[in-house]
């Protein structure tokens, strides 16, 4: 079926909602989101969201920790247009009626947590339940707006783009293409539906799924960033995996994270033996950067042989403790781990992706009218190491820019002639009898990824790697041809494909730099190695100096 929209916006976490708050007062817009709406990593963040908010913080020093934190591959203007920006865009939030913690004795005032590689407190919170409390606001003022649709179980299957639609662009200046809507599933009714759009958002969140431990929710298989692939836009950085340092340790909790604000707070990491470690990987200790934490972790793990390590804040009042994170209270207590008298067995896992879709300052990327910002999205902000609590902030920032493009572009926008856009065709596929097909290729596929392309790179398992997923992911494609699409094939295909890039990118980058470590290139190469890794479908790969 052909359907039309003004914004097609896919996903429903902090960017898709916030731009199509500010987008439906210029159209009607359409939110498709695979699952239920709150199924979003925003709705799981618990630290909070970074913004210079108090008189003892200052534009500069979020700046600084921000580029020490990107390990010299941050665009500095883009770091100083988010920061700068940054607390208008929290204004904002307030005002839409997201509810952050005020200080006990002076409501007037946020209380500001503080997290690692920050200089300052500056962390706006709900406890530790930031991001559900943004999803609730932000989800209240979507319902309440009759311009805007959320289609829930719906997934983005491709864009449609003139090139491969037939339908007539010139390419010009940096775009390539031109982004026309995209291919959606419906869960309920199978059916695959024809959105056209004048402009279309990817909000799809990151990739955590790629790996076999992750801090992220299911949604998380890089859907955007392999669909602007196959669809020809830019996409860069993917070498740049955050691992969490701090994931609760249980058979049984799937991916509980434990926030960065628990070291914050005092929290120290300590061995079985309950001796603390950090202080001899990096003078800063436990509020070290992510990236050093998740290492230290690693390496102590390696050397004793042992399944996790623990954060112990056993030392603060009980009180304060249950106050302070009242979610990772109760759940480790569902698990027989009461914190205020326990230390958390923790171990790393993959939890925000770097890279993503190449945009510029306004969220758009190199396809005419695709525009791509939160997790899905490379920006320059993060460079080769995000700064905690930097994602939500740069997802509203972006969502802001976004809207003023499209606000600027709207004359040339509404101008847009409908085009006819062919009917999805199934071809000879035939319903899929084994679903262990499926379910095989993607537990190969995240095994390999954490076994072989973690924490630690060294050339010679990046190379297996490339030699492994090769035969895995041409099966893929082959299912992809043979069977109807289902939910499941529709990610499987993505996550193979977002691997396959995570892995080339990596193998580009000969020095470790932030996220990236390689063990034959232990140093970073200034020189050579100042730049952004940007892939593009059937071109070699490009490189983008920092200016
Ligand atoms: C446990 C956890 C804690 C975190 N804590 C913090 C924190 O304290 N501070 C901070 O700044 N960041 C934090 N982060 C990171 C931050 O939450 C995310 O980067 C951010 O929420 C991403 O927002 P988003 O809108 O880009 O994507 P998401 O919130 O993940 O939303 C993605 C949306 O896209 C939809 N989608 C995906 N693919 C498709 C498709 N093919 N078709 C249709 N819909 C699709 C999904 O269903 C979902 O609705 C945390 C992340 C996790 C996992």
């Amino acid at each position: 079926m052909k359907q039309s929209t003004d914004f097609l916006v896919i996903g429903s976490g902090i960017s898709g909602l916030s731009f199509a708050i500010k987008a439906a007062r210029l159209g009607s817009v359409t939110i498709v989101t695979k699952k239920a709406k709150v199924d979003t990593a925003t709705n799981l963040a618990q630290g909070g969201i970074a913004a210079v908010l108090s008189p003892d913080d200052s534009f500069a020093l979020h700046i600084e920790d921000t580029l020490r934190s990107g390990a010299g591959l941050c665009h500095e203007d883009i770091v100083r247009l988010v920061v700068e920006t940054g607390p208008d865009r929290i204004e904002e939030l307030i005002r839409l009626g997201v509810r952050f913690q005020s200080e006990a004795n002076d409501p007037s005032h946020l209380d500001l947590g503080k997290e690692g590689g920050h200089s300052a407190r500056r962390i706006a919170h709900a406890m530790d339940l930031t991001g559900r409390k943004i999803e609730e606001g932000l989800l209240a003022q979507v319902a309440a707006n009759p311009r805007i649709t959320v289609l829930e179980n719906h997934l983005a299957v491709d864009l449609l783009v003139s090139s491969k639609t037939g339908t007539p662009y010139q390419p010009h200046d940096s775009f390539s293409d031109q982004c026309l809507g995209a291919y959606v599933f419906d869960r309920e009714t199978g059916r695959i539906d024809t959105w056209q759009a004048k402009a279309t958002v990817l909000c799809t969140g990151g990739t955590g799924k790629v790996y076999l431990y992750t801090t992220n929710p299911d949604i998380a298989t890089g859907d955007g960033i392999a669909m602007a692939y196959r669809a020809g836009a830019r996409v860069a950085n993917l070498e740049f995996v955050q691992f969490h340092p701090t994931c609760l340790f249980d058979p049984k909790a799937k991916n509980f994270l434990i926030s960065e604000a628990v070291r914050g707070e005092g929290g120290r990491l300590i061995d079985k033996e309950g001796r603390p470690f950090m202080h001899k990987y990096d003078p800063r200790g436990d509020l070290a950067t992510r990236d050093t934490v998740a290492r230290a972790i690693d390496s102590e793990l390696k050397a004793s042989g042992d399944d996790s390590v623990f954060l112990d804040i056993t030392h603060q009042p009980a009180e304060f403790v249950k106050t302070r994170f009242p979610n990772i209270y109760q759940t480790c207590l569902s698990y027989g781990i009461d914190i205020t008298r326990q230390p958390i067995p923790v171990v790393p896992a993959a939890h925000y992706m770097c890279g993503g879709v190449l945009t510029d300052t306004q969220g758009r990327t190199s396809i005419t009218n695709l525009y791509a910002f939160g997790e899905t999205a490379c920006t320059g902000l993060h460079g080769g190491n995000r700064l905690a609590s930097n994602s939500l902030l740069e997802a509203v920032v972006f969502a802001h820019q976004a809207f003023l493009q499209c606000q600027a572009d709207w004359p040339r926008l509404t101008g847009l002639r409908h085009q006819p856009l062919p009917a999805w065709s199934s071809g000879r596929a035939a319903r899929i009898e084994e679903c262990v097909l499926i379910t095989h290729n993607w537990d190969q596929i995240r095994r390999l990824m954490w076994n072989y392309v973690g924490i630690v790179r060294s050339e010679k398992r990046l190379s297996l790697v490339q030699e492994r997923l090769t035969p895995i992911i041409q099966e893929v494609r082959q299912h992809y041809q043979d069977y109807l699409l289902t939910p499941d094939l529709i990610e499987l295909r993505n996550i193979a494909s977002t691997a396959e890039l995570i892995v080339t990118s990596a193998r580009i980058r000969k020095e470790s730099r932030g996220l990236h470590f390689i063990v034959d290139y232990p140093e970073a190469n200034d020189r050579e190695w100042r730049k952004y890794t940007v892939l593009r479908r059937h071109h070699a790969p490009e490189f983008l100096d920092i200016a």
